[in-house]
């Protein structure tokens, strides 16, 4: 399980998978620099390393690879990775430095710890799209699983940016989740033009005080492309902006 620590009920979903289905769990922490850019919260990203050792230990984690910026990239480092389709739209679009930087430390990662298999997390939809797909054109021997998203208690996905807010906040932000459910009754009440259904998405989540939107879209469940009928199973996909901080969440609407 490659994450970035400050462990949260998400990220411990993912290594309970594998505690379930594995030998051995191993779990990197690592706040990756390249797939932040100069804008972005890479400084400020929450680290709580102590913490993060206590709970692995509670949960029986059986190695914390722990690997510093030094020793994954090394000042002549040059080499970075770049799958161009799954990753063009949605995150890829609005941080376009974003997949090259996790495509390659993902890669870097299976090749140091060689694992079997990898879990990924469903809260990051396009990302667990991408590594499969990278695993699938580079012949690399790993299986890939995706975890369900695991939510707060109002609905909110779990991420460790949740801690830039307020506990009130975090409850206001179920609504995300609400905005979500809105798009998913109107596909399975048979509406299938997605713009009618991104506007009532839209209006859900300007009930959120604060709130820009980054993008809203519904893909295919495939490769997340957008869809211009929705006469299909499809993945509606969110990214959004709360003062200065930006949450994505999506959900699987099965046809
Ligand atoms: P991160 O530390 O944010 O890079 O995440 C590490 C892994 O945990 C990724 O595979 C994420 O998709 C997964 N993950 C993060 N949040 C959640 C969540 N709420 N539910 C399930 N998986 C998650």
């Amino acid at each position: 399980m490659p994450t970035m620590g400050a462990l949260h009920k998400g990220h411990l979903s993912l290594i309970g998978e594998s505690k379930k289905n594995c030998d051995l769990s191993v779990v990197s922490i690592f706040v990756n620099p390249t797939q932040f850019s100069p804008a972005e919260d890479f400084s400020d990203y929450p680290r709580m390393i102590d913490q993060d050792i206590e709970k692995l230990k509670n949960i029986g984690a059986d190695v914390l690879f722990l690997p510093t910026k030094d020793s994954l990239y090394q000042k002549d480092f040059s080499t970075y990775i770049n799958e161009e389709f799954v990753s063009a739209g949605l995150e890829g679009k609005s941080r376009p430095h974003f997949f090259k930087g996790v495509s390659s430390v993902v890669l870097k990662l299976f090749n140091i710890i060689k694992p079997n298999v990898a879990y990924f997390g469903k809260k990051d939809i396009q990302q667990l799209k991408v590594v499969q797909k990278i695993v699938k054109d580079l012949n690399v021997s790993v299986k890939i699983v995706g975890v369900d998203t695991v939510r707060e208690k109002s609905g909110l996905a779990m991420s460790s940016r949740n801690q830039y807010f307020s506990k009130e906040k975090r409850i206001e932000l179920g609504l995300i989740y609400d905005a979500l459910k809105v798009g998913e009754t109107e596909i399975l009440s048979g509406t299938s033009n997605p713009d009618i259904i991104k506007k009532s998405i839209k209006k859900a989540l300007l009930k959120i005080k604060n709130l820009k939107i980054d993008y809203i879209e519904i893909g295919d469940t495939q490769n997340l492309k957008s869809l211009k009928t929705i006469n299909q199973s499809a993945i509606i996909s969110l990214a959004v902006w709360i003062n200065g901080t930006r949450l994505i969440d999506n959900i699987e609407v099965n046809l």
